[in-house]
């Protein structure tokens, strides 16, 4: 249950995404300890011995939780405050402890949920605000068999709010950058609710005139509980459908059928292979494009067509592009982004060839998406671009 975030996320993207790595500008060594120690506390239940014992005790236990916080990361084990260490730590994440059990049985045993969002944000219209998480929950609901409605009065199962500092949960929040949000599991009370930080700088961001979205991103390694349980390798339309790809499995989505199917990749199309990097329709042409590292496959009227994979030199990609992380196709520009890292290329679907001028950074063509992107998808005249999925 703890995905259903992946689509507020979708909507509502803090314009910094990172408060890291900063540039130390003036920032001690001594900051940084500091900082790693409220870190460990907050996230690894690190306990700093106080009083005399302090310098006795202390060196041990503090590098054994900043291994453990290493290793978690997937980082050198150095047990030191090394700067790989501490840009991960400075890095947005999930308010949530890394180290603490959480039950796992724990979901909604309804399928209509109601919301209510209870705080605004200061950095939003409340009409902005109504209009993402309505958009977020239509999403979701064409891909978990859930309803969801909105409350106006009385306790919703999931209050939204826009909260700084202090909000009377035991979980602060630390003003811009760091934290971004928090969810509760699902439950009575405070449970199934969501609060976001209210200091950071979230925004819609415009796009060449359209509404652009985009996912919070975490570290490139937190797994467990802030990691991605349902995360896409990539998403695609398919004439009336959504396609969601992971791993051998897709998931099409359907509006007008209450059921969503999950089928292997195979079973429908046995020349495509698993882990897929990238997928766009190209409306006007009523293809799909299907990417893995260098090679590519086209699927027409539901059929592989003959002759692929082919590579994707062909799209005017030099032999350094060993594979893509999204692409998308613009309908009315007859233009396809593809997203590479942190760079965006722009094709020219009916000239064919890549447009003059790129790889440019994706920040430049999609303002406010300053990082790379793991799917896209073009739905209902929104973009929706998946960073590294934030769930709870
Ligand atoms: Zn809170």
């Amino acid at each position: 249950m703890g995905n259903l975030w992946l689509g507020l996320f979708t909507l509502l993207q803090p314009a910094v995404l990172y408060a890291c790595p900063l540039p130390l500008l003036g920032v001690s060594a001594d900051g940084d300890l500091e900082f790693a120690e409220v870190y460990l506390e907050k996230f690894y239940n690190y306990k700093p011995v106080t009083g005399r014992r302090r310098r006795a005790a202390e060196p041990n236990l503090f590098q054994a939780k900043l291994r453990e916080m290493q290793h978690f990361f997937g980082l050198e084990e150095s047990g030191n405050v090394d700067p790989q260490t501490i840009a991960a730590m400075r890095s947005a994440r999930c308010g949530l402890s890394d180290v603490e059990k959480f039950r796992k049985t724990m979901r909604w045993t309804n399928r209509t949920l109601t919301y209510r969002i209870s705080r605004f944000s200061s950095k939003l219209t409340a009409a902005q605000v109504r209009t993402a998480f309505r958009q977020a929950w239509k999403l979701w609901a064409q891909a978990v068999p859930l309803k969801f409605r909105r409350q106006r009065k009385s306790d919703a199962d999931i209050v939204i709010s826009f909260n700084s500092k202090d909000h009377e949960d035991g979980s602060p929040f630390d003003g811009e950058g760091g934290i971004l949000a928090h969810a509760f599991f699902p439950g009575p009370g405070i449970g199934g609710d969501v609060h976001f930080d209210d200091e950071e700088a979230w925004s819609t961001t415009n796009a060449k005139g359209k509404r652009a979205i985009s996912l919070d991103r975490l570290p490139p390694k937190t797994p467990d509980k802030c990691d991605t349980t349902l995360s896409f390798d990539a998403v695609t339309g398919l004439q009336q459908e959504l396609i969601f790809f992971k791993d051998r499995f897709m998931w099409r989505v359907h509006p007008s059928f209450e059921q969503i199917g999950i089928t292997l990749i195979t079973s429908l199309w046995p020349e495509l292979p698993a882990h897929i990097d990238a997928a766009y329709e190209n409306t006007n042409k009523n293809t799909m494009l299907v990417f893995k590292g260098s090679q590519y496959w086209e699927v027409s009227s539901l059929k592989v067509k003959h002759g692929y994979p082919r590579n994707i030199s062909e799209f005017g990609f030099p032999s350094t592009v060993r594979s893509i992380d999204a692409a998308l196709y613009l309908r009315e520009r007859r233009l396809t982004d593809f997203f590479i890292g942190g760079e965006c290329w722009r094709f020219d679907e009916d000239a064919g060839w890549m447009m003059e001028g790129f790889p440019k950074p994706i920040a430049h063509e999609w303002p406010g998406i300053d990082s790379p992107v793991d799917a896209a998808v073009v739905h209902d005249g929104w973009y929706y671009l998946w960073k590294h999925f934030l769930s709870f």
